[in-house]
């Protein structure tokens, strides 16, 4: 019954159009069963074609899922017509599912077997059989079967005056349907969501769903679901005595339902054309198309539609004066309506027996039939203010559920991005401080090496390469603060030359005599105690400072320097062997002296013992040069002579 008065998708739509065999891709007969499930509210008897054909070639291929799937579109086509067959179906799949792989097609089987109670008026079975639907679909987790299982057990307790259950089941199934993209399915179930609204006395509201729902499927081109529409449409009107929309809705319907062949369907809407005619008083117009919409029911076991059919047959009988055929036919119409719990039905057509009754003067059943008419009325008035009511909580309930939810949501969202945000600023800070370290450390580094590098260049400028002692301009630098130094005592200056050095050159080679010179430096700088200290003038010639130092002490220095490096053994460096000598001059400082005048008579003392012949020391005091200066043009000379007495012959033996 659902399945005619509002296309239910029950057991395969749950398996309709847009749920393909994804199971087994490929296999011919899956293409045959997606067919079939849109065309099972289309055209019927084509679905069932289809689904034949598929188990025929499952037959020389066979595949559990597939066999289940093209049954149970069978099983939803017998639903409707012949419950032997349904059976028969219902059998092969129970023998199928313990092989399945999706265990949730049992909730198809089981809206199946509803679907069969309901047809057959047993709405308590009906609803059973859902539930249990609703369950292994839940169970199994499987979307689509949930929505079709509660699509239908939300029509059923529609059906029962179960308003704000049915509505929230339709709710939830048109939402699930529209979450997997399953258009036709959650149009339909919109259009069930109406027919509750409509069944709770809000016609209005039931109208104006069904007129966006037909547009809709108008769109789509779901033939057979815009004719359940418009038939729904057709009802809706009706109840709002609107007769003209509900003639010309009612009209449509009838049109489409015989271009797909669909005697049950061409019923339904001739019994609202019927209806229409009896609102307009035309009885045997009424009584007419009644006739027509029997002989389609026939051929259907559909019992509240052929109840609806008596209800108004009793009213046009009435209406033309047949009381006792209108008694009749109103008795009948009562007992299915008792069974179906249809409140309103039940009470329309106990108020038209109460009328027939009076009519035939049996003032005391007519009188019972009203009251029971006012009791059901009353039962259905309360009922639906009852289930508005309820329905308004559930709404609200929802509602503030939702809000609720998406507070929770966004506070959660909002405490999420916070805490992002704080863990990127920790880190971000992290970075920093690594990146800050790492800057100073380089500083760090950079300045160290700044700095090694910036000593070992000045060392580099104050020292001799060849001999690592100081060069010229630091020795003679160091003598120059040694001068000026504030309370300084004398300070005995040396400069000592190697003898016939060029001689080592020549002979030996270059290298040889550069070793030499390395030599005679170590010989000099292991003699020198501080605060004494020495450098290389240049060539090879050493300059030897003598801070604190008289003249004596100083001319014993270097007698002592001469003795040592005459004593120099240069069998290591030359292959020959052999030795070497240096001279050294002497001078001591005097006030006013600078390094420039120091060199001046210490140079003069050195000439003068290379003269006496060399491998000596020879000296020349500030008074000597003072005194001779102007004896003889040149300072030389004049230091000789005046202190000739002075000079040492050489001692040793000269390279
Ligand atoms: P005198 O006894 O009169 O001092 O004679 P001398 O040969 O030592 O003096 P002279 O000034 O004629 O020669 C000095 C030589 O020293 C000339 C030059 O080639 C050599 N000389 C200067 N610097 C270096 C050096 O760094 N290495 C070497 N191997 N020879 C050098
Ligand atoms: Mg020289
Ligand atoms: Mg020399």
């Amino acid at each position: 019954m659902a399945a005619t008065a509002t296309a239910a998708p029950g057991a395969t739509g749950a398996l309709g159009a847009t749920a393909p065999a994804a199971a087994s891709p490929g296999h011919p007969a899956a293409a045959l069963i997606d067919q079939g499930a849109v065309a099972m509210r289309s055209d019927p008897d084509a679905s069932k074609r289809d689904a034949e054909a598929a188990l025929a070639l499952l037959r020389s291929r066979p595949d559990v899922d597939l066999e289940i799937r093209a049954r149970l579109l069978l099983c939803d086509y017998q639903s409707e017509r012949n419950e032997a067959a349904l059976d028969a179906e219902v059998a092969a799949i129970e023998a199928l599912l313990p092989r399945s792989r999706r265990p949730a097609l049992r909730a198809g089987m089981l809206v199946c077997q509803g679907e069969m109670r309901e047809t057959l008026g047993d709405n308590a079975q009906a609803l059973a059989y859902y539930e249990q639907a609703v369950r292994v679909a839940s169970e199994a987790h499987d979307d689509e079967m949930i929505a079709g299982a509660l699509f239908s057990r939300g029509y059923v307790l529609g059906l029962q005056g179960e308003y704000a259950l049915g509505l929230a089941d339709l709710r939830r199934a048109q939402g699930l349907y529209e979450t997997l993209g399953m258009r036709h399915h959650s149009l339909t179930a919109m259009n069930g969501i109406a027919i509750l609204y409509n069944r709770m006395g809000d016609y209005a509201q039931a109208r104006d769903i069904y007129s966006s729902a037909l547009a809709q499927q108008r769109e789509a081109g779901m033939l057979r679901e815009q004719a359940v529409t418009l038939h729904n449409l057709g009802r809706a009107h009706e109840y709002l005595q609107e007769w003209a929309e509900a003639r010309r809705a009612f009209t449509e319907s009838l049109a489409i339902h015989r271009e797909i062949h669909y005697a049950r369907g061409q019923a339904y809407a001739l019994r609202g054309l019927a209806a229409v005619e009896n609102g307009l008083g035309n009885w045997r117009s009424a009584l007419a198309t009644l006739a027509q919409a029997m002989t389609l029911q026939q051929a259907t076991p559909d019992a509240r539609l052929r109840a609806q059919i008596d209800l108004a047959r009793g009213t046009a009988l009435h209406g033309v004066g047949e009381l006792d055929a209108a008694a009749a036919a109103l008795r009948t119409a009562i007992d299915v309506f008792r069974n179906g719990e249809a409140r309103g039905e039940l009470a329309a057509s106990y108020s038209e027996l109460a009328a027939v009754e009076a009519a035939r003067g049996d003032w005391r059943s007519g009188y019972t039939q009203l009251a029971l008419a006012k009791q059901v009325n009353e039962r259905l008035l309360r009922n639906q203010i009852d289930q508005r009511f309820a329905t308004l909580r559930v709404e609200f309930d929802t509602a503030s559920k939702e809000a609720e939810n998406a507070l929770l949501l966004r506070d959660i969202h909002e405490n999420e991005r916070a805490l992002e945000q704080s863990r990127s600023v920790r880190r971000l800070q992290a970075v920093a401080i690594a990146l800050g370290a790492l800057l100073v450390l380089l500083l760090v580094w950079l300045a160290v090496h700044q700095r090694r590098s910036t000593l070992r260049m000045r060392k580099l400028a104050h020292t001799d390469e060849l001999t690592a002692a100081p060069n010229r301009r630091a020795v003679l630098g160091r003598l120059a603060a040694t001068l000026t130094e504030e309370g300084a005592g004398p300070c005995t200056t040396l400069i000592t030359d190697i003898d016939h050095f060029k001689g080592i050159n020549d002979r030996y080679g270059h290298p040889i005599g550069d070793e030499v010179l390395k030599v005679v430096a170590q010989a000099v700088r292991d003699d020198l105690r501080e605060p004494a200290f020495f450098g290389r003038l240049g060539g090879e010639e050493f300059l030897i400072v003598l801070p604190e130092t008289a003249l004596d002490e100083g001319r014993a220095t270097a007698e002592r320097l001469r003795e040592r490096i005459a004593a120099i053994d240069l069998a290591h460096i030359c292959p020959v062997g052999g030795g070497v000598t240096a001279s050294l001059g002497v001078t001591v400082s005097t006030r006013g002296d600078t390094p420039s005048t120091m060199l001046q008579r210490a140079d003069e003392a050195l000439y003068a013992a290379k003269r006496a012949g060399r491998n000596a020391v020879r000296v020349c005091s500030p008074a000597d040069a003072a005194s001779v200066t102007f004896a003889d043009g040149t300072q030389r000379h004049a230091v000789d002579e005046a202190r000739g007495n002075e000079f040492q012959e050489a001692t040793g033996p000269s390279a």
